[in-house]
Order: C-alpha cells, then structure tokens, then sequence
C-alpha cells in the first residue's frame, strides 16, 4: 500500500478539495508515481488497467499546471484548449469527463465532453464558448477541427488513453491527423493496459523521453478478479447462465458475448427467462446505450449483455460478476473484459463458458496469463452432455412451490430478491467478515441444485447478500 498522502505530491490546494471531496485518501499506486511527474512536465508511458486510479493520476495534476490559465472572462478567445484527451470510445470519453469535472470543480477551468452518435448540433455552442479541457473520441473530434468550432492550436497536454483499444479499433489514422494539428511543444501521455509492439512504436513517434509508470504487470488480469471456466456446450450457456445468476443471488452481472447480433439475441432470450435484461453494443444508439448503462447501474438491470466495443470503459462501481459468455478472439480482450469487476481493489469475480470450439482460444489466454483457470463445474451442467429443455421443469417447479397455483410466478419479481444491497449491508457485511466472497465461489464444489424447489430441498437458502470490500481500497503497487 502506498504510503504517500496526496498533500505531498505538489498538487494546488484547490484541486487537493476536491480529491477529499471525492473521498480519496489515499493515492492510489498510479497516482502517486504519475502526479509529481505530470506536474513537472513530463511525458509519461503509463502501464495501467482501467480501474487503478489512472483518471485522477493524469486528471489532479493536469488541472493543476492549468490553473494559472483560469480565468472569467466570457470570452471564448480566453479559453481555448489547453489539454486535449482522447478515449477509444464514447462511454469511456464521458466518464472520464466526469470525473475531470469533479476534480476541478474549484478550479474555475472548463471542460467538456464530445464523441459521435449525438448531433453535433449540441456540442457546438458549448465548444465554441470555449474550454480549457476537451476529452473527445478521434472521429467526432475530426469533426468539430473540419466545421472549425475546435482549434488546437493552444493545447500543452495531450492525453492518449486505452492506447491499445485505439489501435484494435482502427484509430491510429485519425489519430495521427490529430497529432499533426498540435503545437510541436507540449506535453504527452500515452496509457495502455498492454503493450504490443504496436503500441511502442506509436509510443517511439508520440512521446519524448517518456517516464515509464507501470503498475499493473504486463498483460496480466487483474489480481483482485477471481477466475473461473466452465466447460459446457454452446446450446447449455443459457441455461448455466440463469442457474448461476439465479443460484448465486447475484445482483448485477456483465455478461460479454462476440457480436452485435448475439448480444441482442442473447439479451431478448434472457428477458423471457424472466431475467430484467438489456444489451449494449455499436449498433444502438447512444441514447439506448446510456439508458441501459444508467438502468444497470441503478440495479433496475440484473444482465447487462455487451460487446467488447460498447463495454470498454465501463466503470460500473461494485460491479461483483463478468461472465464471458464467448470467449474473445485477442487474448488481450479478456482482460479488458474482466477488468470490468474487481476495481479500485475490490473483489471480483470472472467466469467464462468455454465450448470444445473455444479451447483454442481460452489456451492462448491461458499463455497470455501465464497461468491455467481453475475450471468449475455446475450440477445439472455436464459438458459432454447436451442440456436438456429445463424450461418445462421450471415451470413444474414453480408451481410446486406456489402450493399447486396453476399460475406460474411472475418470474421478474426476480430482481427484487436478488436486489443490489444497500450501502448499509454491505458495511454490515464488511464488518462481520471481511474476507467473504463476493458471490458463492465461482468453483464452488456444491453447486446449487438448479430449480428453486431443488434448491428448498436440498437446504440453500437464499444466500445473504455477500460483504463487499470497502470501496476505496487502494490496490499494491506493482511493478516489473
Ligand atoms: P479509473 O481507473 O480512473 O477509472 O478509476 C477507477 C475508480 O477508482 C473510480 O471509481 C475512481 O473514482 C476511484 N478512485 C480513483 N482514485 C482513487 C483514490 N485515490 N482512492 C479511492 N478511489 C479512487
């Protein structure tokens, strides 16, 4: 655990309010190598996941070098961009956003958000009245610098974030476009998860003499994720699914699957299931990504199905469970996708379905790793067997335990026992024990009978809603 305080680190008092606002204490690892040398003017390669902290290690002392441009003057002229941030995508640019507006809400500097999906229509007058700290997505950026309501002609800090998933997503073109409209002296920041030999090269051409910050090990999952595999044929992923989301009480669950098109699918199947589900991917609209995002944040969603695309980014505080409903094609994506859970140091958990066909691709993960995934096993769930429709049996099941009402249970009562709990509980359950799983152990090795008549009978209860680590618990630092 770092022993560094945030007062030490150089930051202007009126950013340092906000830090305690937001109740950090303590710095996380990221933080306290990046702030002092971000302040100083310094490039920086930083090798740090989402979740870590990173945000606030380049946001705190950016807001701070540019406190002495801030100023209230209603002239756009006297607010042009001074730190230009660049996200892969939208759900990313707004939450870094966000957290840039809370860190310098004392500041007196101005900041915004654009990306595409919207009409542009509505980002122009806020970008034409001027801002000191622009966060934007490469394409919509292009945009705005073609109808002239951006110059970047002022900017001193340049932010390259998720560096990797820039490039998965073809950005680097735009990129570079981008590059060549900034003033040749200023200040660069790359971020990364990963570093492939891509990543160095545009890391060789963007930064100069760049400090290297790494705090997480190359290409590793993070260690606060616990990891799981069941082995189990594609026709049978529906139905584990429901089992382990139901068995296990678990509130919220991020359920990653490959295309757009079986995200929708997957989503439409779940809600019949009685399960309240949404799917988020690149088809839908920014609105209906937003709405489904904002309604599982809430605990109104219990699945959120997504895509790679959609989902990166995602900071979704406490989220317990990440199931990879497919498995990724890129190693590297696992990551990303299990680093949705387990953040800021708190517990999580990733299980992953594996088919026959899959194997490949959860062996090179496996290498990537460098480690084997322990496999679970769920009664009811024999890999090797076809799943039986236990639709018809549910239902029988159901009615049994209505005392023989022909009706069958309205099953989207369901979130509501298996409810988010509130903060209270989860002190409470903090308190009690501290090292309680967050969820029933992925590799359990007694798997909750599958029906809840099953369930009766063979003694689960419905399981207390498990203790959560204290939020803001800072990760080690870690280095390579
Ligand atoms: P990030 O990696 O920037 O997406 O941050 C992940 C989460 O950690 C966010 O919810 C932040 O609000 C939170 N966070 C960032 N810095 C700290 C800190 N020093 N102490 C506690 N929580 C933090």
């Amino acid at each position: 655990m770092s022993t560094t305080s945030f007062d030490e680190l150089g930051l202007r008092p009126e950013v340092l309010r906000a830090v305690t606002e937001a109740g950090y204490t303590t710095p996380t690892p990221i933080q306290a190598q990046a702030i002092p040398v971000v302040l100083a003017g310094r490039d920086v390669m930083g090798g740090a996941q989402t979740g870590t902290g990173k945000t606030a290690g380049f946001g705190l002392p950016i807001l701070s070098r540019l406190m002495a441009h801030s100023n209230t003057s209603p002239s756009p002229a006297r607010h042009p961009v001074r730190a230009l941030i660049l996200t892969p995508t939208r759900e990313l640019a707004i939450q870094v956003e966000e957290s840039i507006k809370e860190y310098g809400k004392h500041t007196g500097l101005r900041s915004t958000v654009v990306y595409g999906g919207v009409d542009i229509k509505q980002q122009l007058p806020i970008v034409r009245a001027g801002v000191e700290i622009l966060v934007a997505t490469p394409g919509r950026l292009l945009d705005h610098i073609e109808q002239k309501s951006v110059n970047l002609g002022q900017v001193e800090v340049f932010v390259l974030d998720e560096a990797d998933r820039m490039l998965d997503m073809g950005f680097i073109p735009d990129i570079k476009r981008i590059m060549a409209l900034l003033p040749k002296q200023r200040q660069n920041l790359l971020f990364s998860a990963t570093f492939s030999n891509d990543i160095k090269k545009l890391a060789d051409e963007l930064l100069n003499k760049p400090q290297l910050i790494e705090v997480a090990r190359r290409n590793s999952a993070t260690e606060t994720v616990t990891q799981s595999v069941y082995k189990v044929q594609q026709e049978g992923k529906r139905g584990l699914l429901e089992h382990i989301v139901r068995s296990r009480d678990v509130w919220q669950v991020l359920c990653f699957v490959r295309t757009k098109h079986g995200a929708s699918r997957l989503a439409r199947q779940l809600e019949k299931d009685g399960l309240a589900t949404s799917a988020i991917h690149g088809d839908k609209t920014q609105q209906a990504r937003l709405e489904a995002l904002q309604a599982f944040k809430e605990g109104k969603l219990q699945v959120l199905v997504a895509t790679d695309v959609a989902a990166r980014g995602l900071d979704i505080d406490d989220l317990p469970l990440v199931i990879n409903y497919e498995l990724p094609h890129v190693p590297e994506d696992y990551v990303h996708r299990i680093g949705r859970t387990g953040r800021a140091g708190a517990k999580g958990e990733a299980i992953a379905f594996v088919d026959p066909a899959e194997e490949k691709h959860l062996a090179e993960i496996e290498k990537m790793l460098k480690m084997k995934i322990m496999v679970a096993t769920a009664e009811g769930f024999d890999p090797d067997r076809a799943p039986r429709d236990r639709a018809p049996e549910r239902r029988r099941e159901e009615r049994g335990a209505r005392h023989g009402s022909e009706r069958p249970t309205p099953r989207r009562e369901a979130p509501r026992e298996s409810r988010r709990p509130t903060a209270d509980e989860r002190e409470a359950a903090y308190a009690k024990n501290p090292d309680q799983p967050l969820t029933a152990a992925a590799t359990t090795p007694r798997a909750a009978p599958a029906t809840t008549a099953g369930r009766a009978r063979a003694g689960f209860r419905q399981r207390e809603v498990p203790a959560l680590l204290k939020k803001r618990v800072l990760p080690e630092p870690e280095k390579v």
